[in-house]
């Protein structure tokens, strides 16, 4: 048997581990922070109708500027953006992964700030990038002071901040996001995966673009807007950072299809986001009956929930997983995540983790 150690793979490869979120067959998966309701059924239609007109062409390549899309994309953000300013990718980790092709690589170092999403790091090691991590403050909180003090000492061609944060749920300030942009001579990451769920009003880093060339602000149709399925991730930015990312991206890297599935569910984006508020509702209610069992949470400003006070992780993601719950083990001693559900899998959930034995 070969094993990957006898492949000539690259030096830097060897011993990595692949990104592992387990995907097991279970009735109620709160372990990747997807928004678990079902789509709407009249978006369902009109998904479909216009992926059978796609395919009707799909003999011939795709618009490779996804101009409809881009369109689209920046009507849905508002805040001003054009859509010179948009940039789209299956998944903002690919589009991630077009920000280090084009800005990071052998050489170059990317700041992150951990406990953070796992895949920043995975995605630098996969670009050559060297990953190099500063502390948080107390609550995994990120004040302008100590995100610019790890700036100055490290010195990063790209630094990743991630608002609100995966798997903490922490927020961080627009204070922070412009002090940064301030002392950074590379490129700034905002990756706002999950900004949908911070609370109504509360500004985005979309708002800091204008007069900040090197800012990015990364978003993702995968959590509150329901579409983790199609593969749509995008990003606002100053047109001049699109121009570097077409010279690393695969010609006709979004299919068709993908267009039109994406294009056709923005239009009902206040549909798709009607369960943002059930979602909150339920991550809330998680904050305070952990709490009343016992364990620690974390505040959150995403729709997940980061708890302390286990005892033992692996047991207790072993014994949910054996009540066909799959939460997640996300390696921080003493904690588990998960994902804030419709009310009936929170309420399964909680009864569940209730009733072991601690
Ligand atoms: C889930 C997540 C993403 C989204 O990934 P997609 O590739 O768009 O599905 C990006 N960033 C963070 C922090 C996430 O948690």
């Amino acid at each position: 048997m070969t094993s990957l150690d006898d492949l000539p793979i690259r030096d830097d490869l060897r011993g990595q581990s692949p990104y592992g979120a387990p995907q097991k067959p279970v009735r109620i998966a709160l372990n990747v922070n997807e928004n678990t309701h079902p789509i709407p059924e009249v978006v369902v239609a009109h998904v479909t109708a216009a992926v059978e007109h796609a395919l009707r062409t799909v003999n011939r390549y795709p618009d490779r500027e996804f101009t409809t899309l881009r369109e689209h994309l920046a009507t849905y953000l508002g805040e001003g953006v054009e859509r010179e300013q948009v940039w789209a990718a299956n998944g903002s980790n690919e589009v991630i992964q077009q920000l280090l092709q084009a800005f990071g690589g052998p050489g170059r170092r990317v700041l992150g700030f951990p406990p953070t999403y796992s895949m920043h790091s995975i995605i630098a090691s996969s670009t050559g990038t060297e990953w190099v991590t500063a502390e948080r403050d107390d609550e995994f909180r990120l004040s302008p002071a100590t995100a610019v003090a790890a700036v100055e000492r490290l010195d990063p061609d790209i630094v990743f901040l991630c608002t609100p944060n995966n798997p903490t749920g922490t927020p961080i300030g627009l204070d922070t996001i412009e002090a940064v942009c301030a002392v950074a001579r590379g490129i700034v990451i905002v990756d706002e995966a999950y900004a949908e769920f911070l609370p109504e009003g509360e500004p985005s880093a979309l708002s800091l673009l204008p007069g900040r060339p090197r800012l990015v602000v990364s978003r993702t149709m995968s959590k509150a807007f329901a579409f983790a399925g199609a593969r749509l991730g995008y990003l606002a930015a100053d047109p001049a950072v699109v121009d570097a990312l077409r010279l690393v991206r695969l010609p006709y890297h979004l299919s068709a299809l993908t267009q039109a599935a994406a294009v056709a569910a923005l239009q009902h984006a206040p549909l798709m986001l009607e369960t943002v508020d059930a979602i909150r509702a339920q991550r809330d209610r998680l904050v305070v009956e952990l709490a009343a069992l016992g364990y620690a949470p974390h505040a959150s400003g995403a729709n997940f929930v980061l708890f302390g006070g286990v005892d033992d992780p692996q047991a207790t993601f072993q014994y949910l997983l054996e009540h066909d719950i799959l939460i997640r083990d996300i390696g921080l001693p003493g904690h588990l995540r998960v994902t804030a559900g419709t009310p009936e899998e929170t309420t399964e959930f909680l009864e569940v983790l209730g009733r072991m034995n601690r």
